[in-house]
């Protein structure tokens, strides 16, 4: 898919290659940006963000602009807390999540004095990767965004970042941002069930996940003016692209208790004191994997929109699976699924022992923060059951009218989720 559109264009000219606006792309029609805040300005190291002109196409200045303006700047200042609230950062970055907190992490860490970062490209390819994110309810650019930032957090760690290169910083950040490149809003199951040719180009194995990774790399290299890595070494570059996938494919739920049990494993064999460089991506992984799944460990207000943005994705995909006549999976048919209850299933056998023990490793701080949102959260759950999603419940226990012959979707009252685009698989890989 060709994507110079969205290179060097400002917010406001910026074409998007999405179908249909959502609400989080409203962001990205809204005003040019501020003037840039003179205390902000103050903090600048040097001008990183300013496309090097030498590498010609239209001037990102705006992008510095951006992260540099009041409300960006004042948000960015808790970038590195845990309650960090992703949907007000899509707001204020004018719907650009993943370009901001990318560059932010990169330049708040310091990667750029001991990397040979080219910031035009870098941005340029941020821009790209952000616009290839679909308008799904849940698998989109703010989900790439809380992963970078998740990522970035669980990275910092001590008992993580000693062990951390500044490659394998650089690489996890942007392999965060990349997790879930272009993906279709239905999972690998639906992929395979439905004989889709991405299943078929991957023989069912991690179907999603390589083709994430796959479609990421291949815009890496679409143009040299994307390239995040120009001014490596070979080696350097090696080591990173490696690093990336395993991350990434690491995503992959049918790995969740596999990851956890090795994690287990090694830890009580004192391995992370100092480890091998299998023992560092066990690492890695854990904490792209922690971060993908963290939506439970958040703060209550935060976790509550995640739920209701994944559990609509769930409900399209079910609502696909009976158009294709295929068997709807648990916890995906809108009318029958008691949200709450999937909610404390999902969190006491899958999130539960997986946050207490990665908590538990990365010590007190995380244990009271994460984990203890972990119990807070499944016992509102439990005590309020659905009424706890408050005015998001109705919508989605809407059942939307079938569609017409056509495909157009039906009058009221389904017309209200039909609004949102089904999910378009992905066509090709290649
Ligand atoms: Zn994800």
């Amino acid at each position: 898919m060709a994507r110079e559109d969205s290179e060097g264009a400002s917010p406001k000219g910026k074409k998007s290659g999405r179908k249909t606006a959502t609400k989080d792309n409203e962001a990205a029609a809204a005003p040019p940006p501020p003037p840039i805040n003179p205390a902000a300005r103050a903090h600048r190291r040097k001008s990183q963000f300013v496309a090097n002109p030498a590498g010609g196409g239209p001037s990102l200045v705006w992008v510095d602009r951006l992260i540099e303006g009041d409300p960006v700047a004042k948000l960015l200042e808790n970038a590195q807390k845990w309650d960090f609230d992703m949907f007000e950062f899509n707001k204020v970055t004018q719907g650009h999540p993943i370009v901001c907190m990318v560059l932010h992490q990169v330049k708040v860490n310091n990667l750029d004095d001991y990397l040979p970062i080219n910031f035009a490209n870098l941005t340029r390819y941020l821009l790209s990767l952000e616009d290839g994110y679909k308008d799904v309810p849940f698998h989109n650019k703010l989900h790439g965004a809380d992963a970078a930032h998740g990522m970035t957090f669980f990275m910092m760690q001590p008992k993580v970042t000693a062990h951390l290169s500044k490659v394998d910083l650089y690489a996890c950040i942007l392999a965060a941002a990349m997790h879930d490149f272009e993906h279709p809003g239905v999972n690998n199951a639906f992929l395979v069930n439905s004989r889709h040719e991405t299943a078929l180009l991957y023989n069912d194995q991690s179907v999603l996940e390589s083709f994430h990774v796959s479609r990421a790399w291949k815009l890496l290299l679409s143009a040299p003016n994307l390239d995040v890595f120009e001014g490596f070494t070979q080696d350097q570059y090696r080591d990173a692209r490696a690093t990336m996938i395993h991350t990434i494919l690491g995503t992959d739920m049918k790995f969740h208790f596999d990851h956890l049990t090795k994690f287990k494993t090694r830890a009580n064999a004192n391995a992370f004191d100092e480890p091998e460089k299998k023992d560092v991506w066990l690492l890695l992984a854990m904490c792209l994997h922690a971060a993908d799944v963290s939506n439970p460990a958040k703060p209550w207000k935060l976790s509550m929109q995640w739920t209701a943005r994944v559990m609509e994705e769930f409900f399209q995909q079910g609502e696909q699976e009976t158009e294709k006549g295929l068997t709807v999976s648990a916890f995906m048919d809108r009318a029958t699924t008691n949200i709450a209850k999937c909610q404390v299933g999902f969190i006491n056998f899958l999130i539960k022992p997986f946050f207490e023990e990665w908590t538990n490793f990365l010590g007190d701080e995380c244990v009271k923060t994460l984990f203890s949102n972990v119990e807070s959260n499944v016992a509102v759950w439990e005590k309020e059951g659905e009424e706890a999603l408050g005015d998001k419940l109705a919508a989605l226990k809407t059942i939307p009218a079938p569609k017409s012959p056509t495909g157009a979707p039906g009058a009221a009252p389904g017309a209200a989720l039909g609004a949102s685009p089904a999910p378009t698989a992905p066509t090709s890989s290649t």
